[in-house]
């Protein structure tokens, strides 16, 4: 029922859009990787472009998802010990999310999955694992451990009690695989695939297009608005999936160095990147790392991404973000949250 309507107001919203404005735009909602997508294409060709980009969103899921029979992270996952043939592709995105969890110290670690199904959210009931349960999984949360070789084919080996789980990132790299559907079609426009929001160009009167930033504490309510084009927009937050018991609520991004979800003092991060991928990963990682640790990430990729800005929510009622969105993120004044600079 909560899907059927994530897909109308979904659909509302897209008639809405296409109903005002000169160029040719047209949209369309796709659920795949458990998220309500929502995508909106300018140019002549958009209807084409949307077709493919459903299309592509589809293949991706059944690529990524390591639920999906047939796939090939799924593949890797039951095959564990052993080498796995993959494609060019899948081999491209296990080893960037290997290097983001190596230049991350490990916040980031696509061998999250055995602590992701311990508590429960690999999709069966959530539950709090004990602690000696996490003591014998964390050993394998290890990205270290995946061996990636290139001989006649691409093959994929990860140790015998690991499991990967691209959730991470999988989005951001979807957008970025959209966008690039779009810019063939010689389209513009606006891919938001359940929050990770990635902008095509511009908007066809040059101006940049307004992405709000969710509350954490209020997801319907929005703590400013980023004007902004070419880049994706990742939010990681507590609020995206979680469980309370006795009281505690817990949520699914999880700290590698303790199997627990990050206790970083933080109730979102809202990353800017030029790559979709990287926004993903580094949303997760900077959410694990907390303010300090992840305002360092900045410096480390400064020459993998050219743009890449932060904002951070605190759980005492702050905001805090990086300097290059001075004048791109206008806060919400009415949200009651403080808004700072970090140092
Ligand atoms: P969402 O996908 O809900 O928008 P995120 O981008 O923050 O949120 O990703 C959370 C997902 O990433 C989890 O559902 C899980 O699949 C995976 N994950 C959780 N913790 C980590 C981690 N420390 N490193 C890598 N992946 C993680
Ligand atoms: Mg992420």
């Amino acid at each position: 029922m909560k899907r059927f309507f994530s897909l109308l107001l979904a659909a509302l919203m897209l008639l809405s859009l296409c109903a005002c404005g000169a160029e040719k735009s047209a949209g369309k909602v796709v659920y795949a990787m458990d998220t309500v997508m929502t995508l909106t294409a300018y140019g002549k060709d958009a209807d084409t472009a949307l077709g493919e980009a459903e299309f592509e969103l589809y293949r991706l899921e059944q690529l990524l998802d390591r639920f999906t029979e047939d796939g090939e992270v799924n593949a890797i996952n039951a095959n564990a010990g052993k080498p796995t043939g993959v494609s060019d592709e899948l081999a491209a995105l296990v080893a960037l999310a290997q290097h983001i969890s190596d230049k991350t110290s490990g916040a980031f670690d696509p061998t999250i999955a055995p602590v992701m199904d311990a508590w429960g959210f690999g999709g069966s009931e959530f539950r709090v694992p004990t602690q000696p349960e996490l003591e014998v999984l964390l050993p394998n949360v290890d990205a270290d451990q995946i061996l990636i070789s290139y001989e006649d084919r691409p093959r994929i080996t990860i140790g015998t009690m690991q499991a990967l789980d691209l959730g991470g990132i999988a989005k951001g790299y979807a957008g970025d695989c959209v966008k690039s559907i779009f810019e063939k079609h010689g389209c513009t426009g606006v891919i938001d695939l359940g929050g990770d929001v990635t902008l095509v160009g511009r908007k066809s009167d040059g101006s940049d297009w307004r992405v709000a930033i969710k509350d954490p504490y209020d997801p319907s309510a929005f703590l400013g608005t980023l004007s902004a084009s070419d880049c994706t927009v990742v939010t990681s937050g507590v609020y995206e999936r979680n469980f309370t018991e006795n009281g505690v609520t817990y949520h699914h991004i999880i700290d590698p160095a303790t199997g627990c979800p990050a206790e970083s003092g933080l109730v979102s991060v809202t990353v800017v990147c030029a790559d979709g991928a990287y926004a993903d990963a580094l949303s997760t990682a900077a959410f694990v790392l907390g303010i300090d640790r992840a305002a360092a990430l900045r410096d480390a990729f400064a020459t993998e991404t050219p743009l890449l800005e932060l904002i951070f929510v605190t759980g005492d009622g702050h905001v805090l973000y990086s300097d290059g969105l001075d004048g791109i993120l206008e806060p919400n004044t009415e949200s009651g949250y403080t808004y700072e600079h970090l140092s």
